[in-house]
């Protein structure tokens, strides 16, 4: 194994909706679909197409969507000996998009507010066995710090990516990652600043790097990825492609960049290689579904 997941599933329930009910009435909705996201899992699924092998440490409930996520994660060779069973509901998000494409999301996190310290200690010998931890903010901090904790102590490079925003995110815990990689409004609420101009993004980086974060990497969506390690910025253009669906570009990019860096240990090769494999996903709609297979030399071509 050599990429561990620690982090979040869930099942996308869409509807899609002419226009939103009123109150107490009832409103016929012309389609449906189920897909397999959250964060943690999205991110395993792309790594794992690309050839990573994968362990995923989650939890699901005791319902039929539990099935489904186990089902999803077997069918891409993921390891499932750590997705753990919960009394109660799985992590299940209902979603409206109306004609117009808007969205109205609703998040139950589900069994995974209850991935504890202690299903790391658990999954202690089978993690130990990574060669890159990668972490996300749908379970608990306490569990994030935790792993945090274990990749230092077994000598393991953790990748975080703190999403959704969060400011309780403790800068002492974002200092002992070895690849902190936010979005722009993820780093805006942790530096406290603006980062509507690529200077802004920029000076937000180099707020989070002084807590001594090897690499701070910040995905900039259609504008691409700025790197900042050892003081130095480098960034990588966005890639001019036709824009479907951006829903789960960012997972698209870090399971991606996890896989490279692991494959090969270069992280300006891995960073342009992720920047491609994400946007070619954002000209297909879906989360899972618009991951390829491999990092196609021209997306959207
Ligand atoms: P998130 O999905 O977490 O909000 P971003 O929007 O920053 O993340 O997108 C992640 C990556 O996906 C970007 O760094 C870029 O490589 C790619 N990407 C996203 N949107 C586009 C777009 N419209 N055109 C080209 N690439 C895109």
């Amino acid at each position: 194994m050599t990429i561990a997941v620690i982090g979040s599933n869930m099942v996308d329930l869409i509807t899609y909706i002419d226009r939103m009910p009123a109150d107490g009435e009832t409103v016929e909705a012309p389609d449906f679909e189920m897909g397999c996201g959250g964060k943690g899992a999205n991110q395993a699924v792309a790594a794992a197409k690309l050839g990573s092998e994968v362990l995923m440490l989650t939890r699901v409930g005791d319902d039929i969507f539990a099935d489904n996520t186990v089902a999803n994660f077997e069918r891409f060779g993921i390891d499932t000996r750590c997705v753990l069973r919960t009394e109660g509901p799985s992590g299940v998000a209902p979603i409206f998009v109306d004609k117009d494409s808007h969205n109205r999301i609703l998040i139950i996190k589900g069994a995974n507010a209850k991935l504890s310290p202690a299903d790391i200690d658990a999954a202690a010998e089978d993690l130990k066995r990574a060669k890159l931890i990668v972490l996300q903010l749908e379970v608990p901090l306490e569990t994030v710090y935790a792993a945090i904790d274990f990749g230092g102590r077994h000598d393991i490079p953790v990748l975080l990516n703190p999403a959704p925003a969060c400011a309780d995110l403790a800068f002492d815990q974002v200092a002992r990652c070895t690849y902190f990689m936010p979005n722009e409004p993820e780093l805006a609420l942790l530096a406290g600043m603006p980062v509507d101009t690529l200077e802004q993004v920029e000076a937000a980086a180099r707020k989070v790097a002084a807590s001594g974060v090897a690499n701070v990497i910040v995905t900039l969506g259609r504008r691409g990825v700025m790197w900042l390690a050892d003081g130095q910025v480098q960034t990588v253009g966005g890639l001019e492609v036709q824009a479907v669906d951006t829903t789960g570009a960012g997972d698209a990019f870090i399971g991606c960049f996890s896989h490279s860096v692991v494959s090969h240990g270069d992280v300006a090769k891995a960073l342009a290689e992720a920047n491609r494999y994400a946007a070619d996903s954002v000209t297909r709609r879906g989360t899972q579904t618009s991951y390829a297979d491999e990092v196609v030399a021209h997306p959207g071509a």
